[in-house]
């Protein structure tokens, strides 16, 4: 089969680059190796910056962030006795909404499918051919069991860190800049409402905590544990007491309020870019060419950011045969990546115990400059509520 776009990859990145192209009446192919289910109850990120959610308004997408998203002022930054508020809205004028990365991908597959755009689920043996070349090709065996071939114009690798997109690209030509946190986040999802109206991020001694949430009814918990913690070791009790104690229980009458734990997992942290983004024909975008830490909540962001890039870039391409985007689509994308790579490494090493007297010390002083100066909360607020996609 012949496609113009073929995209590898059907999460955030993939799903939207297809709407971005459906809507510019460009057709694509989504190849993904889970199951459309898998993928729809996978729970990962929440945190829409927004520009993310004027991108995705100016598409058609808007309505149930609308509805049912929640727009939130700022965050909390925290440590023991101290609880300050940022106003991203009074700091930037711009504020961030909080829409599960599950109801964005509902909403993406929902929109895929009214276009009719065709998609493999279950696909195996995905595997990219002569990117090189002006003649790319796709070969993978569908859910039936049967060899399948795509030809496209180009590819679109947004099949995350796992896949084989940025894989496919020669070791001659990437580059790779890694940094693996000594620290791992356990994250649980629980039925009760949130104790909080807005985010608290919670420095405390004996490590990192954060309250966030997914709807009116559902919150969102994480704890800094090591990498080689084993989730048998977290009880739901001892989970809601770590909690308690580093979000600061009790403090100035605050009450974290437990509930039923519905899911719970440990999560490594690293930060990872791969580049160029584009090698012949084949373009990555997303988790397939650069992890952050979820500190900044940027993973999710930077991929909207990334195909919202792309395809203007493709656009261009096809209809005028203007190269000029596509040529420059890895320096453009890079530049937004990095800022947002190292937002995300400074988020992560101000709140996070490294075990270290001194580092403390340190992290301490810029959790007070950040809360106390107009200039250091406007720094955050800036990064945090997003800077533009042409950033
Ligand atoms: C476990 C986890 C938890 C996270 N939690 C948070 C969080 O709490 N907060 C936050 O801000 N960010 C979080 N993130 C980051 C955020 O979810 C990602 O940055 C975002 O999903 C990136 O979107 P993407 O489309 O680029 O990649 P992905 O969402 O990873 O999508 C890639 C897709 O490619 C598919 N794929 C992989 N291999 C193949 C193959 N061989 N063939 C075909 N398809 C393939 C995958 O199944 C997947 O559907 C988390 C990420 C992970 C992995």
């Amino acid at each position: 089969m012949r496609t113009r776009v073929a995209i590898i990859g059907a999460g955030p990145a993939g799903l939207l680059l297809s709407h971005l192209l459906d809507q510019e009446g460009i057709e694509s192919v989504i190849l993904e190796n889970r199951s459309e289910e898998y993928v729809l109850g996978r729970i990962r990120a929440g945190v829409l910056e927004s520009s993310s959610v004027e991108l995705l308004g100016e598409v058609g997408l808007g309505d149930r962030i609308e509805a049912e998203g929640q727009p939130h002022r700022g965050i909390y930054l925290q440590w023991p006795q101290e609880r300050h508020h940022l106003d991203f809205v009074d700091l930037v004028g711009r504020s961030v909404w909080i829409y599960g990365q599950t109801e964005l991908t509902k909403d993406l597959m929902a929109a895929r499918k009214s276009a009719g755009q065709q998609a493999f689920y279950e696909a195996a043996a995905v595997t990219l051919h002569d990117i090189e070349t002006e003649h790319p090709y796709v070969t993978f065996i569908d859910a039936g069991g049967t060899p399948q071939r795509i030809d496209a114009d180009v590819i679109a690798g947004c099949d995350g860190f796992h896949g084989p997109s940025r894989q496919a690209i020669p070791a001659a030509v990437q580059r790779i800049w890694e940094r693996v946190y000594p620290y791992a986040w356990l994250g649980v999802l629980a039925d009760v409402p949130p104790s909080t109206d807005e985010l608290i991020y919670a420095w405390h001694p004996d490590g990192f905590a954060l309250h966030s949430m997914r709807s009116e009814t559902v919150s969102r918990l994480y704890l800094q544990v090591t990498p080689d913690d084993d989730i048998a070791n977290w009880s739901d009790d001892r989970i809601w007491d770590a909690l308690a104690a580093r979000l600061g229980h009790g403090q100035d009458g605050w009450k974290l309020t437990p509930g039923p734990i519905t899911d719970k997992s440990v999560l490594p942290m690293r930060s990872y870019v791969q580049t160029p983004m584009r090698h012949g024909n084949l373009f990555l975008a997303g988790d397939a060419a650069h992890i952050v830490p979820p500190t900044g909540a940027k993973g999710l962001n930077l991929a909207i950011a990334d195909v919202s890039l792309l395809s203007t870039a493709l656009v261009s391409l096809f209809r005028s045969r203007d190269s000029a985007l596509a040529d420059s689509y890895s320096d453009d994308a890079l530049r937004r990546v990095w800022r947002c790579t190292h937002f995300s490494w400074w988020m992560t090493t101000m709140l996070h115990q490294g075990g270290d007297d001194f580092d403390a010390q340190l992290q301490l002083s810029q959790l007070r400059w950040v809360t106390s100066s107009e200039a250091g909360a406007t720094g955050l607020a800036e990064n945090y509520a997003g800077l533009p996609i042409g950033f």
